[in-house]
């Protein structure tokens, strides 16, 4: 159970998630999610490195899909100036979602990568999800609302996976 959450790589930021090496892995895909992982939970916009990031991605025809448990105003309104297909009120960390984005991706699991921030809801979900998980490091120390309860459990799931020596990088 506790593997579940243990993400298959973990990197600082989105920016260290390189196009050529998806590519050499086979992955065609990106599930991604967008508070935290692609800019602050309180940034309405992408910023222009995100923008670029999202032309890379595009220029080696990897493709990448948003999805994100937020509203469709919060979603909608960042996705459409990168004419970025997205989900909203994702429901992560049920698989329905991660399904229906690989679906439309016209892609299988083993071609997907699924990014995120945080423990209970991307990576589990990605897991259970039988997806590649890769987890960054949330760029606000602050988080919405409704993200704090899981922060504290994500906390104790952290601690008990270092205590099995399963995680090897600095908090
Ligand atoms: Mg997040």
């Amino acid at each position: 159970m506790l593997n579940l959450f243990l993400p298959n790589q973990h990197v600082k930021s989105i920016f260290d998630i390189k196009p050529a090496e998806l590519t050499e892995k086979g992955i065609k895909g990106i599930i991604t999610d967008l508070d935290n992982t692609l800019v602050a939970w309180n940034q309405p916009e992408a910023t222009p490195e995100i923008t670029e990031w999202f032309n890379q991605m595009k220029e080696h025809h990897i493709k990448v899909t948003i999805v994100s448990n937020n509203n469709q105003e919060r979603v909608q309104f960042f996705c459409e100036p990168l004419s970025a297909p997205f989900i909203f009120r994702a429901r992560k960390p049920l698989r329905r979602a991660f399904r229906k984005a690989t679906k439309k991706m016209g892609l299988k699991n083993d071609e997907v990568v699924v990014i995120g921030d945080q423990l209970m809801t991307d990576i589990f979900g990605g897991n259970v999800a039988g997806l590649y998980t890769i987890l960054v490091v949330p760029i606000l120390q602050t988080d919405g609302k409704l993200t704090r309860l899981n922060r504290k459990i994500e906390r104790y799931i952290l601690r008990q996976l270092r205590k099995k020596g399963k995680i090897t990088w600095e908090e």
